[in-house]
């Protein structure tokens, strides 16, 4: 990547206003002029220094600021930015849910730092905590055996994909090289039947925007590997035909994969175990706390029927069949037999498993199947509130509208004027100028109101107000392709340019 700073006038605009108004917050350097100078480079006994030349400085010179000064600072560019602890965040397919504040607290605990390769009998307690989220996350959606390791949906989908794989190479019927996809499918669908060597199928949609059974019996044949699918869809419906889905997949000899990013509709209600499915993730960072965002960190666990289990990543954690009377560990790592091998260090993302953890603990049966319950009444009831056209339904936990005339992507941009975040945009291309939404399970009637105010306030708008927008954010359009196709890695001061 270049640090040399690209043409972008548009950003060097905004900065300059920023500055006018008052609104710009300056780097710590630019803040304090006096310096601080620290240390001079390490020196061995003949007067060298063991670093190369090139690593080592004389003095590095620190801004002198008060406690007062720095809280400022972070507060203040804190409030430059929209985050969940902001206000409603109804960003579809990402679930973008407030997350309990114990569950972070959980994840400080010092007994939650401990060093992976500590032995297995002085890290029980951990081992446990991973067997029991095993555990959990098999009963809930139904599977047999799961493994934590994957450190994302995406990278979850790739294991799912991958064990696959390994189970029809193992079956003789290595010769499978097709991988069906819906066309409303999330874009890793595709590129994780692509990465995993197979041959992608799209699947078209029928009218009312589900799996269109003959279009997947003419899809199916003796090259499947494997259906993927989401249910409830990115659509927000769920796929009626879900059992003769399931059989018309497995009498081609294919397995169904079950993309868990829309579990939260589902949750303490029905398992996709019990539908049929052979294997699915969990995006825990979508259903079981932990802020979604920012490229992570997340956890994708996987969960497969009996049949898939031998090939699950390694290690997985497992209770020793005989509690010994000498004070055994009960609980220890093990390798499955035909594992495809590690997916990531250790046990995967261990402080994102214990977040997911303490969340399943602390709401119980009862209010896992509450969550579902209340994010899908939430969704149902602003896709009601919205003057936008909805052309599909009845929803789960997400809807997607369509901005009509408007341009999504402007609508997303004006909603922030009015307070809010904006939902998913564009996104899946079978609804033009999709506003894909999902409000989540914890927003209160009021929020929604509001939220649906900004929704029909936006859709009352012209063109030119909605190109302009938006006014009243800290950074208003910035060129985005640049931003991310050349980003400014290092800081120049305006002035210098
Ligand atoms: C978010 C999402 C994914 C990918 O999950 P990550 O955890 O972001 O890698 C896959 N499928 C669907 C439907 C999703 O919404």
């Amino acid at each position: 990547m270049s640090d040399e700073r690209p043409d972008d006038p548009q950003v060097r605009y905004d900065q300059a206003r920023y500055v006018e108004n008052g609104e710009y917050e300056p780097l710590l350097s630019e803040k304090d002029l006096t310096r601080v100078e620290i240390g001079g480079g390490e020196e061995t006994a003949d007067g060298e220094s063991p670093l190369p030349d090139d690593l080592t400085r004389d003095s590095l010179e620190l801004p002198e600021l008060s406690e007062p000064e720095l809280a400022r600072h972070y507060t203040r560019l804190s409030q430059m930015i929209y985050g969940i602890d902001s206000g409603p965040y109804p960003l579809g397919s990402c679930t973008m849910k407030y997350n309990p504040k114990f569950t972070e607290d959980v994840a400080a605990l010092p007994s939650a730092a401990v060093h992976p390769d500590r032995s297995e009998g002085s890290v029980q307690g951990n081992l446990e905590l991973l067997y029991r989220l095993q555990d959990y996350l098999g009963r809930i959606g139904g599977m047999d055996a799961v493994t934590l390791q994957p450190p994302a949906g995406a990278a979850g989908e790739f294991v799912g994909i991958r064990v696959a794989a390994a189970y029809h190479e193992h079956n003789g019927e290595g010769h499978r090289d097709e991988v069906i996809v819906p066309e409303s499918a999330h874009g890793t669908n595709f590129a994780t039947a692509a990465l995993g060597g197979y041959d992608v199928v799209s699947l078209p949609s029928d009218d009312e925007g589900r799996v269109d059974l003959e279009a997947l019996e003419a899809a199916l044949s003796e090259n499947t590997a494997a259906l993927m699918l989401t249910n409830p869809n990115t659509l927000g419906l769920f796929e009626r035909d879900i059992t003769e889905i399931a059989e018309l997949v497995h009498d081609a000899g294919g397995l169904l994969y079950y993309d868990g990013a829309n579990l939260n509709a589902l949750l303490g209600r029905a398992r996709p175990g019990d539908m049929g499915f052979d294997v699915m993730h969990y995006n825990v960072h979508k259903t079981f706390a932990t802020p979604h965002g920012g490229g992570g960190p997340g956890a994708g666990p996987v969960g497969v029927v009996d049949d898939l289990a031998p090939f699950l990543p390694a290690p997985r954690v497992r209770q020793r069949e005989a509690e010994s009377a000498g004070g055994e560990p009960r609980y220890e790592r093990f390798e499955p037999d035909h594992t495809i091998g590690k997916v990531h260090g250790f046990h995967g993302n261990w402080l994102v498993l214990l977040k997911a953890f303490a969340y399943i603990a602390r709401l119980g049966d009862e209010g896992l199947a509450d969550a579902s319950a209340s994010a899908v009444l939430n969704a149902n009831y602003l896709a009601e509130r919205i003057e936008y056209d909805v052309p599909y339904g009845p929803f789960h936990h997400e809807f997607v509208a369509s901005a009509g005339e408007q341009d999504a992507a402007d609508v997303a941009k004006r909603m922030l004027d009015y307070g809010v975040h904006p939902p998913t945009t564009k996104w899946p291309e079978i609804v033009p100028e999709a506003l894909m939404t999902e409000p989540t399970e914890v927003e209160s009637k009021a929020t929604l109101d509001r939220l649906a105010a900004a929704f029909n306030a936006v859709a009352g708008e012209d063109d030119a107000t909605l190109a302009d927008a938006p006014e009243r954010t800290t950074a208003r359009r910035i060129d985005q392709t640049s931003a991310a196709r050349t980003p400014r890695l290092s800081w120049h001061h305006l002035e210098d340019e």
